[in-house]
């Protein structure tokens, strides 16, 4: 199935490379199920060992919490993000997470409140595009009946950006959307071939995939890889920006100036002009005395 092998394309370390005492694989979900991404994070925590032996020891070290302490049937999250971006695979993706949460990926984000990075954030964004059927289904603990504090406050923040990006998203996300595929990416594809925006990727989506492309000057293979993705949702090119040159106001002048220099003004108009008669009629006062 398209939609399993693309959430296979995004795990950078599978469960079986690193843990021989793997949990039962049974399915009881499949990948159609999945409608919700929902995030987690680890409650007081150091910084994380970012080593290929430090991720191995982090994820054993939750396994053993879940399956000894707790007595569940494995890790409770089907994917471990770290900071640096990589993936990794804990729960089977067709297992059902603890509580019966058949609708959920669970992404567990090492560390308590810690900034997310920008590498660490984009695959999130990768799964997020894979997982939630829509925005709205990219959620944390604190959106749960049995709610925590978790995925903390950096968390809630993360939850909103991907929300927006998910909303405003038109980049390629990073695998073909086919026949076969769900989630918001699909509802992406579907405003714009025309066709009712229902999230399900079905022959009626493919068939109207096909006349899209004909009518754009592409091969019409009905499914979209990057060049339709493309074409789909072209990059706007930003408009030439114009500068427009504001001259500095006059500095203002206040009524206590205006008044001092009217006064100027009328103490220079009242000083009498010097005229030949008067400098003669002060000279003959001088002589006179
Ligand atoms: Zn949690």
């Amino acid at each position: 199935m398209t939609r399993l092998q693309d959430f296979y394309g995004m795990v950078d370390v599978y469960r079986s490379e690193y843990d021989s005492s793997i949990g039962s694989t049974e399915a009881t979900r499949t990948s159609a199920d999945i409608e919700v991404y929902e995030q987690h994070h680890t409650g007081a925590v150091g910084p994380v060992d970012l080593s290929e032996a430090g991720k191995r020891n982090w994820i054993l070290g939750i396994e053993a919490y879940h399956r000894v302490t707790k007595g569940w049937s494995d890790i409770f999250y089907n994917l471990f993000v770290f900071a640096d971006g990589e993936i990794w695979e804990g729960r089977h993706i067709l297992r059902s997470s603890q509580r019966s949460l058949n609708d959920a990926v669970t992404v567990h984000i090492p560390g308590n409140n810690s900034v997310t990075t920008e590498a660490q954030h984009q695959s999130l964004l990768r799964v997020a595009r894979w997982a939630a059927s829509v925005p709205e289904k990219v959620r944390d603990h604190q959106q749960r009946p049995a709610a925590t504090a978790c995925s903390g406050v950096n968390g809630r923040i993360t939850i909103e950006r991907l929300r927006n990006e998910l909303l405003m998203s038109v980049v390629y996300p990073g695998f073909v959307v086919r026949d076969g595929d769900s989630g918001v990416f699909v509802k992406q594809v579907q405003a714009v071939v025309g066709v009712s925006v229902d999230g399900a990727f079905g022959p009626l989506t493919e068939a109207a995939v096909k006349a899209w492309q004909s009518a754009n000057g592409l091969s019409a293979d009905g499914v979209v890889g990057p060049t339709t993705w493309a074409k789909m949702f072209p990059v706007p090119v930003a408009a030439p920006v114009s500068v427009v040159v504001v001259p500095a106001p006059a500095p203002a002048v206040t009524a206590t100036q205006l008044k001092e220099l009217e006064s100027r003004v009328a103490a220079l108009e009242a000083r009498p002009v010097l005229t030949l008669a008067r400098v003669r009629a002060m000279l003959r006062k001088r002589l006179a005395t």
